[in-house]
């Protein structure tokens, strides 16, 4: 039984081109069916999350980042009643747009787009992915994904000033997006909050000392699991304590959306949609405890020494890879050679290197650039 706030497949606002419906899937199952057989999704595999293959086969990448998004996003989505089938693909879909080598990668590409007044956005990239570059049906180009999945590809994180963007017009800027995409912002943080601390441990970047002292919620549990477990390993006790917090965020997000909805007296999706800000929070306590945690994996792990090489490394490949396409246009499969007769070179740039995996980037920076550094 879907809450009378979830979006509901048969009120979806469709597809670009029609198409006939499927004997037993509905339309948003089908977006995430389409999803999961994309090339994008699949390219997810080699693309760094925080820690490269150099630690460890074990540590996550953005695939396996983006399945665990999406077995929180189930779990939150049913237990307040929204439509589970449309926040899963929501949840599959919402790193699509990210290119090689993680938040380094992002931010060189994003840079050197800036220096011709251009800008990259992992969201509107997503967006022209399932939009453009995905090439699976003959009827038309794209995934041909229903409005609801467009709409919290875009909006799922932020919002987009509607002045800036005529191009996203149709996506209704004004209004907040369903609690289906709303949630995803959420669920992605939880995941990768818990997963960084525990990669990290893993990596022998973080020691239990350090997070312990570091973030209250997780000395707290992890005090718990010593009177319970006193004598088990260490990376058991720290598991206990992760899982502890982990669901902590999960339940305290699940209660808080839903008392919100109840004190706004949200009784439709309009309700949610023209609400002044977004529904899905923690509750102020979680919040505070959220941050804690974002700041110390800031503090102590994304910039920690041990990883600097590496970001130096990814910035140097894509900003050096960008500007010799743009030196040398020749130099670009045929494809995006003619793409940039319609769009500008930059951005055909940009394009071609977001596609790319980590593998496949250093391939093409050892190619024209000379050795790959170590
Ligand atoms: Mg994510």
């Amino acid at each position: 039984m879907l809450a009378a706030y979830a979006v509901q497949v048969e009120h979806s606002r469709g597809r670009r081109f029609p198409e006939p419906p499927h004997p037993y899937r509905n339309d948003f199952q089908r977006d995430r069916d389409r999803v999961i057989h994309a090339r994008a999704f699949r390219r997810l595999e080699d693309k760094t999350q925080v820690f490269t293959r150099r630690y460890s086969d074990h540590f996550r990448n953005r695939l396996t980042h983006t399945i665990e998004v999406a077995q929180i996003t189930r779990t939150v989505a049913g237990a307040l009643g929204l439509n589970v089938d449309l926040s899963e693909a929501l949840a599959l879909v919402h790193d699509l747009g990210h290119p090689p080598f993680g938040h380094a990668g992002e931010k060189a590409l994003d840079t050197a787009m800036r220096a011709h007044g251009l800008f990259f956005d992992h969201n509107l990239h997503a967006l022209r992915i399932v939009e453009d570059f995905e090439q699976r049906y003959a009827a038309f180009r794209g995934l041909n994904l229903t409005f609801e999945v467009r709409e919290g590809i875009i909006k799922h994180s932020r919002d987009y000033d509607a002045a800036k963007h005529p191009e996203l017009a149709e996506y209704l800027l004004g209004q907040r997006p369903p609690l289906e995409a709303q949630l995803i912002d959420f669920t992605d943080e939880i995941g990768y909050n818990t997963a960084d601390l525990d990669d990290g441990y893993e990596a022998h970047l973080l020691t239990l000392e350090q997070i312990r002292t570091g973030i209250p919620v997780f000395e707290r549990f992890l005090r718990e699991v010593e009177k319970t477990y006193p004598s088990a390993p260490e990376k058991l006790k720290f598991n206990e304590a992760i899982k502890s917090v982990f669901n902590r965020f999960v339940d305290d997000l699940i209660r808080s959306t839903q008392a919100r909805l109840k004190d706004s007296g949200i009784q439709a999706l309009a309700d949610v949609r023209l609400h002044q800000e977004r529904l899905a929070a923690f509750s102020p306590e979680v919040e505070s405890e959220r941050k804690q945690i974002k700041n110390f994996l800031y503090e102590n792990l994304y910039y920690s020494p041990s990883l600097a090489g590496e970001k130096d490394d990814a910035e140097r490949i894509v900003t050096e890879l960008f500007s010799f396409w743009m030196q040398n246009p020749s130099a670009l499969p045929h494809y995006y050679q003619e793409k940039a007769g319609q769009e500008s070179l930059p951005r055909v740039v940009c394009d071609y290197i977001a596609g790319m995996t980590d593998h496949f980037i250093i391939e093409q920076y050892d190619k024209h650039c000379g050795k790959a550094p170590e």
